[in-house]
């Protein structure tokens, strides 16, 4: 127990101007006590403790300016606007307001002095501050002394109390020492200053800190709070993993089956298979859940893995459910596992959308009783009516596109007491190292970092828009000597409806134009069953070149097509361009890219484009994809919950992780208290880390 004045136990409530109505907005960003008040940190400064002469404006930089007011008018342009000219003896600017009262503009009296804080930005009277925070005079407040922090806030939580909180608590910080929760010895703290000069420079840095490392992070301070994040961090992700590993399963082994399917194939496996599949043998074997995510680029063989695990799981009596998350990618699962899986005897139930009544009904039941071994599917796998007899294993391909809850749902169905079913996912989108270790602690992931033999490398080129014609060509002529190719039209409409539109446009102009060939469409506006029909013809060669919308990311396994047209490349991200490359490239021939772009190009555009023309490795993508976009939308496109870190940047701090990792590891070995007192400083409980 800590001390009755440890900031942890002094209630926010006991801080000036926080009354039960700000208290409860106050908890909406988690802020409890005076210790969550003095670890949230701003994120950003300005700095309003010097005026700048307005002869000296720069735009679109923060600024305070102290002058005399010249003029207030309003004005009838396409709006109503108030404008305000202040002038400082350097030169004249100009306020504007679109939204203002009579009183606002009474105020704004010719000859009052006036302080105004903002960011200028060239408009119609040159520069001129839209909406800035002003003070008029006579008399103006003295200067702010230290930078002036910006906090994350909410609704109805003012800055002004933000920095008035922050105030009160480092005042408190003052007369107290705040707990030093990773003891010396275990952090190399050389250098690096103590808790309390660390939260006061970060809330309250001076005008001459180096604002710029305050703010990239470089600061000894922020290294100092950013490691004990990172820290407490890792503690929540062990701590969830610890949960999740006291639970029971059932053991599963047996290599009878897989055995025999091996022997069955034309190919064997290659070295990364069999040492993933060894990986996932040694899990099931465990009475505990196993939590294993199997990463593999496109085309390294996932679906033989996933099959491998199947066999060992239904040769121990347990039941499979193998979950994609669209009916195209489930069926193409679908295909291979029964065509894998048929000649041993075993029978592959399938339930979708699409599914009938009756033979979804037979399906149920078949689960329900024990005697459905296997069964593929989409989200339907997860609905109520859906019951298994002893589901021991789950295999999720692509599960960023599941949500946490989605696949909790599907895990309770295999439910009885504490033991729950095994959990293998599948991602072709590779996870950052970086994230990787953050995200999921770097435990239970196992790469197919190795193609099977014979693949040679996709040749990749970005051309403008302007080559269409040379393209259309170069389809004409690889067609005609046999192979086959993909156009994908891409939209940034998320509309399917529009999608299909566009697809069905270029479907007629590419049809024109290549007389001599067989075009093909599909889309996402088709049933299932005609876009399965259409894409069949496809594979069997019916169709020399198929049109589709990014329907085709995932799921579709044509050998013989190399070339793959992506239109309006530009537009796309690199993981999807990837995923869609990953359609060509399968068979044993040199397969080639196009990437057609419109001009111009964005700066992060052109990077995408080179870094696909570059390399064909999914890793090397995937960390050039996360330092695009930073770690925050990354994550967000894959549900993982709310990872933000405070002040730890993933990407900048990487070279702390390995270090955090060790030390959390020990704490949690030996420092109890501790553990529980970083995770609720930093994390506050609330975050929900990604369960594989
Ligand atoms: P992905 O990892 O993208 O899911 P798949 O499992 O679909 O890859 O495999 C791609 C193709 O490679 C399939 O046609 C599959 O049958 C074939 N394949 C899988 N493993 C091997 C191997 N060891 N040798 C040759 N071909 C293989
Ligand atoms: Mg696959």
């Amino acid at each position: 127990m800590s001390r009755p004045d440890a900031p942890e136990r002094i209630d926010i409530t006991r801080l000036k101007g926080v009354g039960p109505r700000a208290a409860e907005r106050l908890a909406k960003l988690g802020l409890h006590t005076l210790e969550d008040v003095l670890f949230h940190l701003p994120f950003r400064y300005e700095d309003r403790t010097r005026i700048t002469p307005i002869g000296g404006l720069r735009p679109e930089q923060g600024v305070v300016i102290e002058g005399e007011v010249l003029a207030a008018d309003v004005v009838f342009g396409k709006r109503r606007s108030l404008l305000c000219k202040v002038g400082d003896g350097t030169g004249l600017v100009v306020l504007r307001f679109y939204h203002f009262s009579a009183a606002q503009k009474n105020a704004l009296e010719k000859g009052r002095a006036i302080r105004v804080y903002g960011e200028p930005r060239p408009g119609a009277a040159g520069l001129e501050f839209y909406h800035p925070e002003y003070q008029t005079g006579p008399d103006l407040p003295p200067l702010e002394k230290s930078l002036t922090p910006i906090y994350p806030t909410t609704d109805g939580v003012s800055q002004k109390l933000l920095r008035n909180l922050a105030g009160q608590a480092l005042q408190w910080l003052r007369t107290h020492e705040p707990e030093e929760l990773i003891p010396a010895g275990l952090l190399d703290r050389g250098g690096l200053p103590g808790l309390a000069e660390a939260l006061s420079k970060l809330h309250h840095p001076q005008p001459d800190d180096p604002v710029d490392l305050l703010l990239d992070g470089n600061h000894p301070a922020v290294k100092r709070l950013v490691m004990e994040e990172m820290v407490a961090h890792q503690l929540g992700m062990l701590a969830k993993r610890a949960g999740q590993k006291a639970l029971q399963a059932p053991t599963l082994e047996g290599e009878r089956l897989t055995g025999q399917l091996l022997k069955s194939l034309p190919f064997a496996l290659t070295g990364a298979q069999q040492r993933v599949i060894g990986e996932i043998r040694a899990d099931l074997r465990r009475h505990h859940p196993m939590l294993r995510l199997i990463q593999g680029d496109v085309g390294s063989g996932k679906t033989l893995v996933a099959a491998a695990a199947a066999l060992v799981a239904m040769e121990s009596g347990y039941q499979v459910a193998l979950m994609a998350p669209t009916e195209l990618l489930a069926e193409q699962h679908l295909n291979n596992f029964r065509q894998w899986l048929t000649p041993l005897g075993i029978q592959v139930h399938w339930l979708a959308g699409s599914v009938g009544v009756k033979a979804r009904r037979e399906t149920l039941a078949a689960l329900a009783d024990g005697s459905g071994a296997l069964v593929v599917g989409t989200h339907a796998l997860f609905q109520e009516a859906v019951a298994f007899q002893r589901l021991g294993l789950i295999i999720i391909d692509e599960q960023h596109r599941f949500g946490v809850q989605q696949r909790l749902a599907l895990r309770e169905k295999g439910r009885f007491g504490n033991q729950v079913p095994h959990q293998l996912t599948l991602t072709a989108t590779p996870i950052p190292r970086t994230l990787a270790m953050s995200v999921y602690g770097d435990l239970d992931t196992s790469v197919i970092d190795e193609m099977p033999p014979g693949r040679k490398p996709i040749q990749t080129l970005a051309l403008p828009t302007s080559r269409r014609d040379d393209v259309v060509a170069r389809i004409r002529a690889a067609c005609l000597e046999g192979t086959q190719a993909y156009w994908v039209c891409t939209l940034i409409e998320e509309s399917d409806e529009l999608q299909a539109q566009a697809a069905e446009a270029t479907f007629e102009t590419l049809r024109e134009a290549l007389p001599e060939l067989t075009v093909e469409l599909v889309h996402g506006r088709m049933k299932a069953k005609e876009k399965q029909e259409r894409m069949a013809r496809f594979s069997r060669g019916e169709a020399q070149l198929l049109v589709a919308t990014t329907v085709i990311e995932v799921g579709v396994d044509v050998p013989n097509a190399t070339l793959m047209v992506m239109e309006n490349a530009e537009r796309l991200g690199l993981a999807q361009l990837h995923q869609l490359r990953g359609r060509v490239g399968r068979g044993g021939a040199q397969s080639y890219c196009l990437l057609l772009y419109q001009t111009p190009l964005s700066q992060t555009a052109k990077k995408r484009l080179a870094v696909m023309r570059d390399t064909s490795d999914g890793f090397v993508i995937a960390e050039e994809d996360l330092k695009l976009r930073g770690p925050g939308e990354w994550l967000g496109t894959r549900q993982t919950g709310d990872l933000a870190f405070r002040i730890a940047d993933l990407v900048r701090d990487e070279a702390l992780m390995a270090p955090a990792r060790q030390v959390a590891a020990e704490l949690l070995a030996n420092h109890p208290h501790q553990v529980e007192r970083l995770l609720r400083r930093w994390l506050r409980g609330g975050e929900d880390f990604a369960d594989v």
